[in-house]
């Protein structure tokens, strides 16, 4: 049996490790989980239910994640660096945690949340920026059992509300103020105004970061300092099952309802750990930057859990690529010494174009690894970012996964596998990836393009939708049963290596930021001269896609009001949704193109939007052919 965590260091080994984990899951699985901590083993590695979603990892096995991001490097690495702290401000004081001291932080805070009534189970919404607080209060929910919801601290008020009435929060985590850049945003005040419509919450704890005067709510509101004083700095680990919640974390929602996304506590952690250190082939001494907000996923599984199960260095940056210059990112690599490096194209795309100086009086030569997630990443970027970041010496990982898949699914391992700009490569141990076709059929073989599915439960795969397993069901398991399915296209090429074409559905990716169609429409249509709307993503050089609505008013719009209307828009879906959702052109239509069900025909419009008029397609379908005729006329 093993006593060391799972390492793979050549393609060899990778190809052993694969075909081992497909030929027998069970056992390879067991050997991966055996290292960690365990209050009690599991009974069951896997039970398996890609019909109904009902999937369960390690069942029976008992557990405190927290112990083994924490206690358990105590022995050999506690005056190792767990955590550190980047400011926005690059003359602001740096912070370091070492081990020792990360669990002592996450302790005292996790007896703060106790003596504030916090227990086990209960729902703790976390609107925090990128402060060293934020990753203390999401180890100290998981310390004492209770699941954390981070949102991140750029949603509106409304937004927060729809997520903290969604899981039924009892508990706030917020901070006074937070610095982005050269601005400050009142982030306590967002809170409150959201939770004027959020009665399941009882208790507020503010961070204070910015030293700033806030209203506090007599009764409700505390801040983390005062209540620190009182705290006990010891704090035992709450004993979890497998399959208790570890924490929520909401998508974008493609049909308007943003998803509440749950993990589970062994699976998780073990598929976490897995994946982290060998995608990014971390090596004892690494610092490991990974520049995603907690507030998304990938903040969770890799700037925060996968690096500290593995007992690495990770870095935690609270600003803005191009502040105080865009030479930022490259500043910090230099200043850290920074061995592995993960970001997003869109980040990639920004900061190509600025001046090639920005990244070229750096020397960046520690890097030995660089990371993408999030989108697809076009070929010119994938050069810029190997050829003036990476100086051809460091491999890039593309790293193919879902809020809803916990971990990287599809990936090369650091410089163990065949790279390719573009694809994302081979499925990890574990993952089994399937094309299929819109009819549900495997395609055999290479050189082919399809549905992307899995077809076998994998430790990190998400375990239900908050409060509604049923929505689960029909998103994930209900289109093909026995599959989850991905939402995403696939092309496997001639060598057998995965490339993403991108979502089946109607997503628009903006900057790496995600929105369902829906939801940024049924902003737009809570603005009161609006009555109906349609919005498309369109190829945007800077942000990946940009966002274009085309809107109906319930009075005809005079050309002089033209421009209040469209502010006035605008306006609604920041308060709705927030600044990066808000449209990049709005053009008012006299009506839609439906079908006869009364479905918009959305490929119409994406095509108006991408100006390529000359083939859209059949529209013999559509209740009104002539309004593509006026649309096509107003086309921004
Ligand atoms: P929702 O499911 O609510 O619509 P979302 O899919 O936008 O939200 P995420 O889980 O953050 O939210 O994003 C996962 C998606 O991002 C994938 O399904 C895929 O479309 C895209 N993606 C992530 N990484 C890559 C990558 N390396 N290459 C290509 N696409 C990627
Ligand atoms: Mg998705």
């Amino acid at each position: 049996m093993p006593t060391q965590h799972s390492r793979i260091r050549t393609f060899e080994e990778y190809t052993d490790a694969y075909k081992r984990s497909v030929e027998n899951p069970e056992q390879f699985w067991a050997d991966v989980a055996e290292p960690f901590t365990w209050r009690r083993k599991w009974d069951t590695v896997v039970k398996a239910d890609l019909v109904g979603g009902h999937n369960e990892w390690f069942s029976g096995a008992k557990l405190n994640i927290t112990e083994n991001c924490l206690d358990r490097h105590l022995a050999t690495r506690g005056n190792k660096l767990a955590l550190i702290w980047e400011p926005n401000d690059p003359k602001t004081r740096q912070i370091r945690y070492t081990y020792r001291e990360l669990h002592q932080e996450v302790c005292r805070f996790a007896n703060v949340l106790h003596n504030n009534g916090v227990e086990k189970g209960d729902r703790v919404c976390i609107y925090m920026p990128m402060i060293p607080q934020l990753a203390i209060a999401v180890l100290a929910c998981a310390r004492i059992g209770a699941v954390h919801s981070v949102v991140f601290a750029g949603f509106s008020a409304t937004a927060i509300a729809d997520r903290v009435n969604d899981a039924q929060a009892t508990t706030v985590l917020t901070s006074d103020g937070l610095n982005r850049g050269a601005r400050q945003i009142p982030v306590k005040r967002v809170v409150d105004e959201a939770l004027e419509t959020c009665p399941s919450v009882r208790r507020v704890i503010v961070v204070e970061h910015l030293g700033w005067p806030v209203h506090m709510e007599e009764g409700r509101d505390v801040w983390y300092h005062e209540e620190a004083l009182e705290a006990e700095k010891s704090c035992p680990a709450e004993e979890m099952d497998a399959e208790d919640m570890l924490f929520i974390l909401y998508t974008s929602g493609s049909t308007g309802k943003p998803k509440g996304v749950v993990h589970t506590q062994a699976g998780y952690m073990v598929w976490a750990d897995y994946t982290f250190r060998n995608v990014f082939q971390v090596q004892e001494n690494d610092i490991y930057w990974c520049t995603a907000d907690i507030g998304w996923v990938t903040g969770h599984s890799y700037l925060l859990y996968g690096p500290l199960l593995s007992g690495a260095s990770t870095l935690m940056f609270e600003g803005v690529p191009t502040y105080p210059s865009a030479g930022r990112f490259w500043e910090v690599i230099d200043k850290h010494g920074v061995n592995i490096f993960y970001t997003a194209p869109t980040a990639i795309r920004s900061l190509m174009a600025t001046p090639l100086d920005n990244v070229l009086s750096y020397s960046l030569d520690s890097l030995r690894i660089l990371g993408t997630v999030g989108e697809p990443i076009n070929v010119e970027a994938w050069d810029w970012y190997h050829t003036h970041v990476g100086k051809e010496r460091c491999p890039i990982v593309d790293t193919w996964w879902q809020t809803e898949t916990g971990g990287i699914m599809i990936s090369a391992l650091g410089s163990i596998s065949p790279l390719k700009p573009a694809h994302a490569g081979q499925p990890l141990p574990g993952v089994q990836p399937v094309l299929l076709t819109q009819e549900g059929k495997e395609i055999e073989g290479n050189e082919e393009e399809g549905y992307l599915a899995i077809k076998y439960p994998w430790p990190g795969m998400i375990r239900t939708t908050y409060g509604d397993h049923e929505r689960c069901r029909q998103t994930y398991f209900g289109a093909y049963p026995g599959y989850y399915f991905t939402g995403d296209g696939a092309r496997r090429d001639k060598d057998g290596l995965y490339r993403i074409i991108g979502r089946v559905d109607d997503v628009i990716n903006v900057s790496g930021h995600r929105f369902g169609t829906a939801e940024i429409e049924n902003a737009i249509n809570e603005n009161a001269y609006v009555v109906e709307s349609a919005v498309v993503g369109y190829p945007h050089d800077v942000k990946g896609q940009g966002i274009y609505a085309f809107v109906i008013c319930g009075e005809p719009v005079k050309p002089n009001q033209l421009s209040h209307v469209e502010a006035s828009i605008i306006e609604t879906v920041v308060a709705e949704i927030g600044k990066i959702a808000k449209p990049d052109k709005i053009q008012i239509v006299s009506g839609l193109p439906k079908t006869r069900s009364g479905k918009i025909m959305r490929r119409i419009l994406r095509k108006v939007a991408e100006g390529e008029i000359s083939n859209l397609g059949d529209t013999t379908t559509l209740l009104d052919p002539g309004i593509v005729e006026e649309i096509i006329a107003g086309k921004k």
